[in-house]
């Protein structure tokens, strides 16, 4: 079995409830305050790793309380945190979310996330059948430098480009599996692409993409299931119908899923039904991190 490397964010998301929200330079009552793990590299890391696979997180934390609680809570998950490095002069990154009248406003600071670097992600020894994963709340040279040295080792790359940022040139194609929803593809194939778009839309939109010709191209569609392009040809794996809850970390799930199927050397078209299956169960629960399913209890969903 192949190792999950994901090379990514860890934050703290502070979550303040009020009846309403502040006007500017306003002040008002609160209800409560939620602490909760976040961030899409440890998301994805804690998916795979409740999965089953051996997942390893390379990141950043601050030296700090919510640095901390992020070691408990990502080591209780089974992630692997030896090359996550506690990092002076810097804040642990920490999203303050603030949710009154069903809308919430968010402001992110990177922290310790932003010096994620080319170095650090040259640290782990990858191997051929290990899945190399990042996303884009690190910077975008260091997701390079790891994509070349995991292609250098025959390791399988992913990349889930969000949030929706412009991409460098030639970070495509060092993607073997690029996994993205609508807002991410319409930003990088430049066009205005909508949840209820015909499939035949974003199948345009994702082969204008400089991807490599062999990159496989999965557009999450939220309930809809995701549409692959395997090879350039389309094909929708429906989702599962539930009734979600709430549906924070379900990309985040689809993509750990998925990278814990192929390090299990799962093919590609059971993966993303496996995967759409693991986020099913994630959207049922509130939260992120700790919405994620176990193998147990994704294999009683498909037996
Ligand atoms: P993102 O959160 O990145 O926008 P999506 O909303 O496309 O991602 O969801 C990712 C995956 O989660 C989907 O491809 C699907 O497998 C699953 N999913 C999301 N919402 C639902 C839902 N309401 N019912 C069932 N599965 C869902």
């Amino acid at each position: 079995m192949g190792r999950v490397f994901v090379a990514g964010s860890i934050n703290m998301d502070v979550v303040a409830t009020a009846d309403r929200h502040p006007k500017v330079g306003e002040t008002v009552a609160g209800k409560a305050v939620h602490y909760f793990p976040g961030g899409k590299g440890a998301n994805q890391a804690v998916a795979a790793a409740k999965l089953g696979a051996p997942s390893t997180l390379i990141g950043r934390l601050g030296v700090d309380a919510f640095g901390q609680q992020l070691r408990t809570f990502l080591a209780a998950q089974g992630v692997d945190l030896a090359l996550v490095q506690d990092t002076a002069d810097v804040h642990t990154g920490t999203a303050v979310i603030t949710i009154a009248d069903a809308d919430n406003t968010i402001v992110v600071v990177p922290g310790a996330n932003a010096l994620v670097s080319a170095e650090d992600a040259a640290a782990p020894v990858l191997a051929k059948g290990d899945v190399a994963v990042s996303q884009f709340e690190i910077p975008q040279a260091t997701i390079s430098a790891f994509f070349q040295r995991a292609r250098a080792a025959g390791a399988t790359t992913i990349l889930n480009p969000a949030p929706a940022l412009a991409c460098p040139p030639g970070l495509l194609e060092l993607v073997d599996i690029l996994i993205l929803n609508e807002t991410e593809l319409g930003l990088l194939a430049q066009t205005a692409l909508h949840d209820t778009d015909e499939p035949a839309r974003f199948v345009e939109a994702a082969r204008r993409l400089p991807t490599g010709p062999d990159t496989i191209i999965c557009v999450t569609l939220g309930k809809r299931g995701v549409l692959a392009l395997i090879g350039g040809e389309p094909s929708l794996i429906a989702g599962r119908a539930v009734k979600a809850v709430d549906t924070t970390g379900a990309g985040d799930c689809f993509v750990g899923a998925l990278a814990a199927q192929l390090a299990n050397g799962t093919a590609i078209r059971d993966a993303l039904a496996y995967a759409n299956a693991a986020a099913s169960i994630c959207v049922q629960r509130m939260g992120a991190a700790p919405s994620m399913p176990t193998a147990a209890e994704v294999a009683e969903l498909l037996a």
